[in-house]
């Protein structure tokens, strides 16, 4: 089966490595054939080539919309060779075998990314491009397909080992790439357009994701794994720089996506705020007048778990707030911006990996999140909820004091990232004591609790600070143990979404033990 290539198609967007690649190909004797932009710079390198315009006998037109799409073009891709009919439908049209297709689309993704307008995206739609990629796909008992810049390297040193032939396997495998490349490429326009419409169901949704990075591993060294990204000009882990450190692992890029996108439901309007996250799980957050007092307080809600965490602030990175986290091992900070010190500082710690976002995402913007189950996906529309003071309804006799409504709704936004059975005590826009990810709500009361007396007597402080906080429940509470076991802790105010069937039991309790206590009616489960 090793084919050897002797006349090949190149039409690329993206010119990266084409005068390397078509002058090895020549080399070979491979006779190159190319459209408008890309037989010009190949010529420009001084490489000779024929246009597909005298292929077809049409020129290029309509603004490039119709360059490629002709019998002499895909004849010569998809004919069997070992066929006789389609031998003579070749002989008979006067169409030559094209042994070779690199194709690179045009930029739809970029396009989109950068914020084109409607019309310009919708010229980016690649029509040609994906026709050929798919047709010499298909045929790939016959022809080589390469879609990536990527594999160009791999194209050659296939050549090298099999005497100038490409053999079955590699042809198989990059026709498999090739499916994918148009496959995620139709998918990235139906996404587009799913949001210019304002499309926000996750029904009829395709998937797209292009290879960002290959990973070391994925959750476990025995799982293998992969980074894709779809695109989306959203501020993240996706999109971010990053200034120093080892390479991000599956962990990291899960944890460092938690991390930021919690910080970034805190106006930095109102002040700095700050997450330290382990296992995708907030283990302190809070806010405050100046970023090292945002990480100080987030540190102090559990020391013991933020060993090793992820820390997003909403705020620029400055120099002593940086020189207050590398004093304990952190894996990650993420923040929209980080000033010369703080780089500086950091440039000491060669481990920490440092990222920047130029900003934050909005929270409230829809989007659709998958999740993957044996046999499927599930898609939903990313969790925008949110509550304003105003929407609170209080449920119990005594009223919620400025202060307390300040907390609830800061405890009430990180429980909204914390696992379900999330409970959050928080005390002066910090959190006090996080209880996360429990079969029972009760337990995670009880944790949350633990956590904050353990760090009490590590900080020696006289009286753990539970006492007098308030507390966020991701979702009702289903009987009044749970709001006797937040009494118990000291709490003096919930916020809840309600809704339980026994909602007069959860509030006779609270009233019994002279609690305050706000109904959001809106639930924020995350598993
Ligand atoms: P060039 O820079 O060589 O002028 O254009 C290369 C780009 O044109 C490639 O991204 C290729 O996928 C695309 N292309 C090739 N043939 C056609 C066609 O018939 N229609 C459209 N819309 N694009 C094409």
């Amino acid at each position: 089966h090793p084919i050897a290539l002797k006349r090949a198609l190149i039409s690329v967007s993206d010119k990266t490595g084409l005068i390397e690649l078509a002058r090895k190909l020549a080399s070979r004797g491979v006779e190159l054939l190319s459209t408008g932009g890309s037989a010009r710079a190949m010529r420009e390198a001084g490489l000779m080539v024929t246009d597909v315009a005298d292929v077809t006998g049409f020129p290029e037109m309509m603004d490039g919309r119709v360059k490629t799409l002709h019998p002499a073009v895909h004849g010569g891709l998809l004919a069997l060779r070992d066929n006789q009919e389609h031998l003579a439908a070749m002989q008979a049209h006067g169409i030559g075998p094209i042994d070779l297709l690199v194709v690179n689309l045009y930029p739809f993704e970029d396009t989109v990314a950068k914020g084109a307008g409607y019309a310009e995206c919708v010229e980016n739609i690649d029509i040609g491009g994906p026709a050929m990629i798919r047709a010499a796909a298909k045929n790939h008992a016959f022809v080589t397909v390469i879609v990536d810049v990527q594999d160009y390297d791999a194209l050659l040193a296939e050549l090298d080992a099999n005497d100038d032939r490409t053999t079955l396997a590699f042809r198989r495998r990059q026709a498999q790439i090739a499916y994918a490349r148009t496959a995620a490429y139709d998918a990235a326009v139906s996404n587009w357009m799913a949001d210019a419409i304002g499309e926000d169901t996750p029904r009829r949704r395709a998937f797209a994701g292009t290879l960002a990075q290959g990973l070391r591993y994925g959750e476990n060294p025995h799982q293998r794994a992969a980074f894709y990204v779809t695109g989306e000009a959203r501020p993240g882990v996706a999109t971010a720089s990053q200034w120093q450190g080892k390479e991000l692992s599956y962990n990291n890029i899960n944890d460092t996506d938690a991390a930021f996108e919690l910080v970034a439901e805190f106006d930095p309007a109102d002040g700095p705020a700050c997450a330290i996250i382990k296992h995708a799980n907030p283990c302190g957050v809070a806010r405050a007048g100046t970023a090292i007092d945002a990480y100080r307080r987030a540190f102090d809600c559990d020391r013991t778990s933020a060993f090793g965490g992820i820390v997003a602030l909403n705020h620029t990175l400055d120099g002593a707030t940086a020189e207050e986290i590398v004093k304990i091992f952190t894996e990650v900070v993420i923040a929209p911006d980080a000033d010369e010190d703080a780089r500086r500082i950091f440039a000491a710690k060669k481990n920490l990996r440092l990222l920047t976002t130029g900003g934050l995402p909005d929270p409230r913007a829809d989007g659709t999140v998958f999740r993957q189950v044996a046999g499927g996906f599930l898609a939903q529309g990313r969790d925008s909820g949110h509550v304003t003071r105003d929407a609170l309804r209080i449920v119990t006799k005594r009223q919620p004091s400025d202060s307390e409504l300040a907390d609830m709704l800061f405890a009430w936004t990180v429980a909204k990232h914390v696992k379900s059975n999330a409970i959050v005590y928080a005390k002066d826009l910090a959190t006090v004591g996080i209880g996360a990810g429990q079969m029972s709500r009760v337990d995670s009361t009880r944790i949350g609790r633990r956590k904050s007396e353990d760090m009490a007597q590590a900080l020696g402080l006289p009286l753990p600070l539970t006492i007098g906080a308030v507390v966020a429940s991701d979702a009702f509470f289903p009987f009044a143990d749970g709001i006797e076991a937040l009494a118990e802790a000291g709490a003096k105010a919930v916020i809840q979404p309600g809704g339980s069937m026994r909602d007069d039991e959860v509030i006779a309790a609270a009233d019994r033990l002279d609690l305050a206590m706000a109904f959001t009616g809106q639930r924020h489960f995350r598993h």
